[in-house]
């Protein structure tokens, strides 16, 4: 099943977008985290399954949100490295969008660094036509994976999401905080978006405000929620719940 961690704008503290974020509702052993389950089933070849399943149970998620009266905003879907190297890959993406009834500005592909780092013509054409159909792309943990930045020039990406690891201690560890904001300004630089994942508090919160982050997701303001959860939270959070500072 897919869960929704809510995206917060950190100027006009609007709910602005949405991760989805897949469990295993296993019948004995509860609901099990992607980690434990996704290396396995890249290992053993069902990752282009589940990422299908993703993607068609995100899209048709999102357009039931805009039926039901909540305010239009992207659902972003992680991708795993495995499934580009499949051809199918953008025919998967542009069938979900159709079958949910979703236009394509409202679905932003996650991608992760080392994905970049492969720097394959064909990936990059496929990006840049999904782009054009207004699909968006973020690269996930943004600052861990190889520092080659040059890849943010020849992919057409939208978005910045800086890893929870330099979110966790900031204010108080000192190259953390250099390194958050470092990325901030890189990404305002190139006109990209920045997001935050992993804040917790408000001293984080103020923190990368102040320092010009766009975008904010985190436990603070609501951990991954099931579809009718999600509705819920909206629903308190357009009453002004919670607010930051
Ligand atoms: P990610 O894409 O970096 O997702 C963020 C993870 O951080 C999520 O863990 C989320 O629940 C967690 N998180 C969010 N806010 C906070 C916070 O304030 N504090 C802390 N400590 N954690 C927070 P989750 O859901 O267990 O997902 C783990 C990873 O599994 C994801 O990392 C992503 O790489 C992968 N994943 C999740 N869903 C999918 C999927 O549909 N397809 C693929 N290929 N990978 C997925
Ligand atoms: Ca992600
Ligand atoms: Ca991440």
């Amino acid at each position: 099943m897919l869960h929704y961690q809510p995206q917060i704008d950190l100027n006009t503290r609007q709910l602005i977008g949405v991760e989805a974020l897949i469990r295993w509702q296993h019948p004995k052993r509860g609901l099990i985290p992607p980690i434990t389950f996704i290396p396995i089933a890249e290992e053993i070849g069902l990752i282009n399954a589940i990422g299908e399943w993703t993607l068609r149970t995100a899209c048709a998620q999102n357009h039931r949100w805009q039926a039901a009266g909540l305010p239009a905003m992207p659902v972003a879907v992680n991708l795993s490295a495995k499934q580009w190297l499949q051809p199918r890959l953008e025919n998967q993406v542009i069938d979900a969008l159709q079958a949910a009834g979703l236009a394509p500005q409202w679905l932003e592909l996650e991608i992760t660094e080392s994905l970049l780092m492969r720097d394959t013509e064909k990936m990059i054409e496929t990006m840049h036509r999904l782009q054009a159909s207004g699909v968006q792309f973020a690269v996930d943990d943004f600052g861990i994976g190889y520092s080659s930045l040059s890849y943010l020039k020849r992919f057409p990406v939208n978005r910045l999401k800086i890893d929870q690891s330099f979110v966790r201690d900031i204010p108080d560890d000192p190259d953390d905080t250099a390194i958050a904001i470092a990325i901030i300004q890189m990404g305002k630089s190139l006109r990209l978006n920045v997001v935050a994942e992993g804040i917790e508090s408000t001293e984080q919160l103020n923190f990368l405000r102040e320092s010009g982050c766009d975008v904010a997701q985190g436990y603070y303001f609501s951990k991954p929620l099931p579809a009718e959860a999600f509705i819920e939270y909206y629903n308190h959070f357009a009453r002004g719940l919670p607010s930051p500072r």
